[in-house]
């Protein structure tokens, strides 16, 4: 039986390992270990790539996001205690960054056919104390409307983009990564642009925030031991920044990619008993991070996928509101939308180890899938 792979980074990365091998020899023999003209240069290429004034590379996209609070705090425009509303149904990085500045996230419910924040249920939970809004642009699927902007600017409210899954999504002409006031990227190594370890950055436009989360990933130091801010290291790695270097060029490539693969599934699923994802009017709204269908009985959908060989994924089975860590902050709230969601959600194969000919086939499957 014919095996279709979810995933696989070493195959993912074959065709630029002659460069990666290359890269990571230059820097072994350059001697800059920590920063350098690498980690610079990378910065440079990915604030041209989201259209934004300044990047800063970042550990990776957790730190990117704590970094970008942090540095509000720092600044007086977030305070402990403050509230941040985020979606209800995102990865749980999204919310750590929030709890870990002593700030107090406010999950908002989904919207069923995006999955993502659904912006018409934002203003009922701003509060005096709400600050920002954190957009998670989830499987690549852009949050972002006129309706958010238009809240945001009517109660002074920070926009940080969660864009650790939307590398080269756009909103009307405008990169993910340049729609808010600030945004978190990750190249994690299963993102559509990943590193070969750990690796994030920040994108923002604020010449201030900037400075002060460049300082605040180097132990809080504006210059060389002299420290303005009781800091952090979370600092972007320089092989990672010269392997990312080869590979965002490779952006749009990737991306339109997996858009193909995403219509392939969309134009041949054809099966009640499967509910596809949306797809925006503007094919520039998503980048396939993950294709997420939906069923009713998902283990024995898993399982007749497994036996006919396909690998799937949950992304994710245990929304925030249940995890044991959040029980205290969030065990008593009532999210039926996310709820229903994470029992429900399959990723099927949709990167480079998946050929055109393999999603047809895939596909093929799941349309003889009977309940
Ligand atoms: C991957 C991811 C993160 C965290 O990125 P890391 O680089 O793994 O720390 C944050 N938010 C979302 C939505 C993610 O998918």
């Amino acid at each position: 039986m014919k095996r279709y792979r979810f995933l696989d980074l070493a195959e993912i990365n074959r065709p630029f390992m002659a460069d990666i091998q290359n890269a990571i020899a230059r820097v072994a023999a350059g001697g800059w270990y920590i920063g350098g003209p690498e980690v610079e240069s990378f910065e440079h290429e990915l604030s041209a790539a989201t259209g934004t004034d300044y990047a800063v590379g970042t550990s990776n996209g957790l730190d990117a996001l704590r970094l970008i609070l942090r540095a509000y705090i720092e600044l007086g425009a977030i305070a402990e205690g403050d509230e941040i509303i985020v979606p209800a149904n995102t990865y749980i990085a999204s919310v750590l960054a929030i709890t870990d500045n002593r700030l107090h996230p406010v999950l908002v419910e989904p919207d069923p056919r995006t999955m993502n924040l659904d912006t018409s249920r934002i203003e009922a939970s701003i509060t005096p104390r709400t600050k920002a809004i954190m957009p998670v642009h989830l499987y690549g699927r852009i949050c972002y409307d006129s309706r958010l902007r238009q809240i945001a600017s009517d109660h002074g409210l920070k926009v940080i983009e969660d864009c650790a899954q939307a590398i080269g999504a756009a909103w009307d002409g405008i990169k993910a990564g340049a729609l808010g006031d600030a945004a978190a990227f990750s190249f994690y190594p299963t993102k559509n642009i990943g590193a070969i370890g750990d690796a994030g950055a920040v994108t923002t436009s604020d010449p201030e925030l900037a400075a002060t989360v460049k300082a605040l990933r180097n132990y809080g130091s504006d210059r060389q031991y002299h420290n303005i801010y009781a800091g952090l290291n979370c600092r972007l790695d320089p092989i990672q920044a010269s392997v990312l270097r080869i590979k965002l060029p490779y952006t749009d490539s990737e991306n339109d990619y997996r858009r193909d693969l995403a219509s392939v599934y969309d134009r041949l699923i054809d099966n009640p008993a499967i509910i596809k994802p949306e797809h925006p009017a503007d094919p520039a709204e998503h980048v396939w991070h993950q294709y997420v269908v939906r069923v009713a009985d998902r283990d024995r959908f898993r399982t007749y996928m497994t036996e006919s060989g396909v690998e799937t994924a949950v992304h994710y089975p245990l929304p925030l509101h249940r995890q044991p860590c959040y029980e205290q902050l969030f065990g008593s709230l009532h999210l039926p939308e996310s709820d229903r969601i994470c029992s429900s959600v399959v990723s099927l194969p949709i990167t480079r180890c998946t050929s055109k000919k393999d999603a047809c086939e895939i596909a093929d499957i799941l349309n003889r899938y009977t309940l």
